[in-house]
């Protein structure tokens, strides 16, 4: 562009539009009195005839002699303006034309100058300056209006283009026609070459506060496959691609519907669904979990609110909370904050916990289940009896139930897991905790649930785990 050119070294080749014959030889006779190369001037005595010319890129500046004109409008000004977008422009008038030239500052003009009131020096440093003015200008311009890493014209360019596009279609009385054109998968294009020290960010941030990561080609392919699973899951957390799933939890007693255990699922663009233990191990390791269970917390609570009417009393959502997102200092203040927000009554809720979220930390455990229980909110401790809960701890924890793990109950007919079952159910006696056997499948397995005392029951012989819409509130 020859915006870009350097005067310096560029010899100077000037378009004046709109001058007359001996204003042209005035302003030749000046140029040619300077220090400046100057080579060339072209004449246009139109703004359309000028455009014409500053296309063929050849000249750097242009010299516009408003005197004889009148009001810029309609083509003349997309003229103008196109004028101004290749190259710096001088404005030379008399001196009670000052409104009008600063119209044409404003457009994008460099400066002005009043005929009669100039001679060569001060005209050559006027050209030398609009000349570097709009080097800076274009530099900027350019950052604002394209692609850093592509190149490509930007949003901000394409608006700009497509209003003038209209007013001239306006003007004009004609239409207009936008194409939109969209590329399969660029999306994902553009996300796996979204540069390489994103990616150490990335890391870094996973591995907790306070650290930093050199972007190096260690980060190797699998590294990088991981990150963008973690992406994927990210997007997933904020979309419907996440959802919940509920899983009835039946009395023993009486066949009531005690409550439903909320269980996350995904589902991805192909329709397939990927379920938990694809996911939530890698969540936990790589923290996603705070925010994925916070999204888990809120719209089950949503979802026991509109069940609230009509569901029993003592009827509690159950949701699954990982050691992970107690370790965060808020998370009783996240709670709280989604309880308010959804309306929920505390009594609704219930949370499970396994034994490894309570006894890597069983002081702040504690603490936090005592905050739970201070608000009515139930906990049970999940697939209990595959963890390392020292029954010590135990007694110490204000917990509401345990659940049995699901190989114990399974495997009820081996003697062994009968007595585990057994000895679990006379804890929890002895406790006064609730027992929720999970993962029952067969009738058997049911009965011999009920004969040893557990008082709920839980697994696919009385319901898989559904869409909201399909769960029975009672029985
Ligand atoms: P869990 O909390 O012990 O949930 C019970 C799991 O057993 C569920 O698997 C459920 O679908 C499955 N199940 C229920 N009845 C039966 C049965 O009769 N037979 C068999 N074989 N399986 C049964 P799911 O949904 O795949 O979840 C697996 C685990 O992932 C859950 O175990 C829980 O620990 C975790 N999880 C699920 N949703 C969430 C969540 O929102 N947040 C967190 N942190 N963990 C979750
Ligand atoms: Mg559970
Ligand atoms: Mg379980």
């Amino acid at each position: 562009m020859n915006a870009q050119a350097n005067v310096g070294n560029d010899p100077l080749r000037v378009l004046l539009v709109g001058a007359t014959n001996t204003d042209a030889e005035l302003t030749v006779e000046f140029l040619e009195s300077t220090q400046t190369d100057f080579s060339a001037m072209v004449r246009a005595s139109t703004l359309d005839e000028a455009k014409l010319h500053a296309h063929d890129g050849k000249l750097n500046i242009v010299l516009l002699d408003i005197s004889s004109m009148q009001t810029v409008t309609g083509d003349a000004l997309d003229a103008l303006q196109s004028l101004i977008a290749e190259l710096p422009l001088v404005v030379l008038g008399e001196e009670h034309q000052s409104r009008a030239a600063k119209t044409l500052l404003e457009q994008g003009a460099q400066d002005f100058l009043i005929k009669g009131d100039f001679n060569s020096r001060t005209l050559e440093r006027a050209i030398n300056y609009a000349i570097h003015r709009k080097q800076s200008e274009s530099r900027f311009r350019h950052l604002a209006q394209y692609d850093v890493l592509t190149g490509l014209a930007n949003r901000t360019l394409f608006e700009e283009r497509l209003d003038r596009a209209i007013r001239r279609a306006k003007r004009h009385g004609t239409g207009l026609a936008v194409m939109y054109l969209d590329l399969d998968r660029f999306k994902r294009i553009n996300d796996s070459l979204d540069h390489h020290a994103d990616a150490a960010l990335y890391l870094a941030k996973n591995n907790r506060r306070s650290t930093y990561r050199f972007n190096t080609q260690a980060l190797d392919a699998s590294e990088i496959a991981k990150m963008g699973r973690q992406r994927e899951l990210e997007r997933a957390i904020s979309s419907d691609d996440l959802h919940l799933v509920y899983q009835p939890k039946i009395g023993l007693r009486d066949g009531s519907v005690a409550g439903a255990e909320a269980l996350v699922r995904w589902r991805l663009s192909n329709g397939d669904v990927r379920y938990p233990a694809d996911f939530i191990p890698a969540a936990e390791s790589s923290g996603l979990i705070v925010q994925l269970g916070e999204r888990v917390m809120h719209d089950a609570c949503v979802q026991a609110r509109v069940w609230d009417a009509k569901a029993p009393e003592g009827w509690r959502v159950a949701v699954n909370v990982s050691g992970r997102q107690l370790e965060t200092d808020s998370f009783v203040e996240t709670l709280d904050a989604i309880l308010v927000d959804t309306g929920l009554k505390p009594e609704r809720l219930e949370i499970e916990l396994t034994e490894s979220a309570l006894v890597a930390d069983p002081d702040s455990a504690r603490e936090l289940l005592s905050a739970l229980r201070a608000r009515d909110i139930a906990v049970s401790i999940d697939d209990f009896g595959t963890g390392y809960c020292s029954l010590s701890y135990l007694r110490n924890f204000p917990v509401d139930t345990l659940k049995i793990d699901q190989s114990f109950v399974q495997g009820a007919n081996d003697a062994v897991n009968l007595s585990i079952v057994r000895a679990i159910v006379d804890l929890a006696r002895a406790l006064e905790l609730g027992v929720v056997a999970e993962g029952v499948e067969t009738a058997e397995q049911m009965y011999t649930m009920q004969l040893l005392g557990a008082d709920v029951v839980q697994g696919y012989l009385l319901g898989r785990s559904d869409a909201a819409q399909h769960l029975e509130l009672t029985h």
